[in-house]
């Protein structure tokens, strides 16, 4: 090497420590680490391998869990995506967003158009990252996760285009992968939202497999299309779904989660290949799961589904809200957390792995700091003229669901999910006095934070938090609401 190239490399290396050095005295925490955020919509934490699935429908998650923390009870904040989302995003239960009671009747748009105002009044996880110095993109494929509805903010580049597509997985993925190969180099928040396993559950010809293992040809499109939400009924094929229909609805949504996965697979391969898969923030989850026969109609107050059926929405069973939360991070390795921790705590945990202060006070926390089950919230769809409010509380092993039944009057259910995982016995009758506990909280709750939105935006002039949920389930816990 001659004398000219060595004071080239030499004046290299020099650049490279300053560059080194300035970046350390001016970064704290881990703020170096990419993020990125995978919502699988609608996927139950119960299909999955890792939380015990009898069907092989997801090597690869199950694969980058074995780097990760895998959260064994983590519940969602709504039975369905747009709510669900906003937690996810803001740290903010639904009800703090939207003035959720039992009497409102909101349209869709309005709704939106207050998810809409909320992103845009307050942080999120976009505009935090964003403010942080990181890249900031989204690839996302479902209506409710529309830029439109206020997600793009914070976002540099929000892609929605893949809302049309049955199964974008592939399309999502390649956009993933085209735009980490040209702008890999700075920090960035990735947030990929795939749709597959969405109803109609019809996976691309490939990954076709339980599905046609079953004789039925049914067609669930028209059920997902023609659901009559006014009437709660199918408006088309009332007939309520043989064994064997449900053996193929079945078999499709397990091989839409695989389909999935495969793509998810491939995405990661590349993470490993560009040498960032160390570096990087995964959270892999979902919105919500979904109901797959799991319950009656008279599981819901209705006999408008005799025999159960598949989807989402208005069911607060667990089903339904329990999702998976899959987090690796630098240095992390596998553990099985059995506390219950909610979506409304992923925001705070991704800035507790970056070491970074919260810009707002979250109604979640940190769910590596979990000493004990959360007390979570949930709630149930009120969109277009879908007639019924609902509302789940989590409370020790107990979990209420209060629901407006179609005549107006109201049905509060009580499990034990200690002794009654599947939620078949109800206890209502049996412990009134913990029913009426839940309830009076459920109440306090709710009216408090509908307060907090009629507040303008839950924040005072110096932008704190005019009451703080974590305040309200500490001191509610004192009074002897919960625990002991
Ligand atoms: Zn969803």
């Amino acid at each position: 090497m001659n004398k000219k190239r060595k004071n080239v490399k030499f004046a290299y290396g020099a650049v490279l420590l300053t560059v080194v050095f300035l970046s350390l005295l001016f970064s704290r925490g881990n703020k170096g680490y990419n993020v990125i955020l995978i919502s699988i919509d609608t996927l139950r934490a119960d299909h999955l391998g890792v939380y015990g699935y009898h069907r092989d429908t997801s090597p690869n998650i199950d694969a980058l869990a074995k780097d990760s923390i895998v959260f064994e009870n983590a519940i969602s904040q709504a039975s369905w995506t747009l709510p669900s989302h906003v937690s996810i995003f803001t740290s903010k239960y639904p009800p703090e967003i939207y003035p959720y009671n039992l009497s409102a009747n909101m349209s869709d748009d309005y709704m939106a158009s207050l998810a809409r105002k909320e992103f845009v009044a307050h942080p999120n996880i976009a505009t935090v990252l964003k403010g942080n110095g990181y890249s900031t993109v989204a690839f996302t494929s479902g209506g409710y996760v529309a830029g439109r509805l206020g997600f793009e903010n914070g976002f540099d580049i929000y892609d929605d285009s893949y809302m049309q597509i049955k199964n974008p997985a592939p399309q999502i993925t390649s956009r993933a992968i085209e735009w980490l190969e040209a702008n890999r180099t700075n920090k960035f928040f990735l947030f990929l939202h795939y749709f597959d396993v969405h109803c109609p559950y019809e996976p691309l010809p490939e990954f076709q497999k339980f599905y046609l293992e079953s004789q039925s040809r049914f067609n669930l499109s028209l059920r997902c299309a023609e659901l009559d939400f006014s009437k709660l009924r199918f408006s088309n094929d009332e007939e309520a779904a043989n064994s064997s229909d449900v053996n193929r609805i079945i078999g499709g949504y397990d091989d839409s989660i695989t389909q999935v996965d495969y793509y998810l697979g491939e995405f990661i391969d590349k993470l490993k290949g560009y040498g960032i898969y160390d570096n990087t923030i995964i959270v892999i989850l979902s919105d919500h799961g979904e109901t797959l026969y799991n319950h009656t109609g008279s599981d819901y107050f209705s006999d408008d589904f005799p025999t159960g059926y598949a989807g989402h929405g208005f069911s607060l069973f667990n089903e339904v809200l329990r999702v998976p939360l899959i987090i690796k991070y630098p240095g992390s390795s596998h553990q099985i957390v059995q506390e219950r921790v909610g979506i409304v705590d992923v925001l705070p945990t991704v800035l507790d792995i970056l070491k970074m202060d919260a810009p707002f006070n979250f109604s979640g926390k940190s769910a590596l700091n979990i000493e004990r089950d959360r007390n979570l919230i949930a709630v149930s769809g009120r969109v277009k003229d879908f007639p019924y409010g609902g509302y789940a509380v989590f409370n020790d092993s107990h979990k209420m669901i209060f629901k407006e039944r179609k005549d107006g009057t109201n049905a509060t259910f009580l499990y034990d999910l200690g002794t009654d995982g599947n939620e078949v016995s109800n206890l209502g009758s049996v412990k009134p006095d913990i029913s009426g506990k839940l309830k009076d909280w459920l109440f306090y709750t709710l009216n408090v934070m509908v307060q907090n939105v009629a507040v303008k935006g839950h924040e005072d002039a110096a932008g704190t938090r005019i009451v703080d949920m974590e305040d309200i389930l500490q001191n509610l816990a004192q009074q002897g609401y919960f625990g002991a």
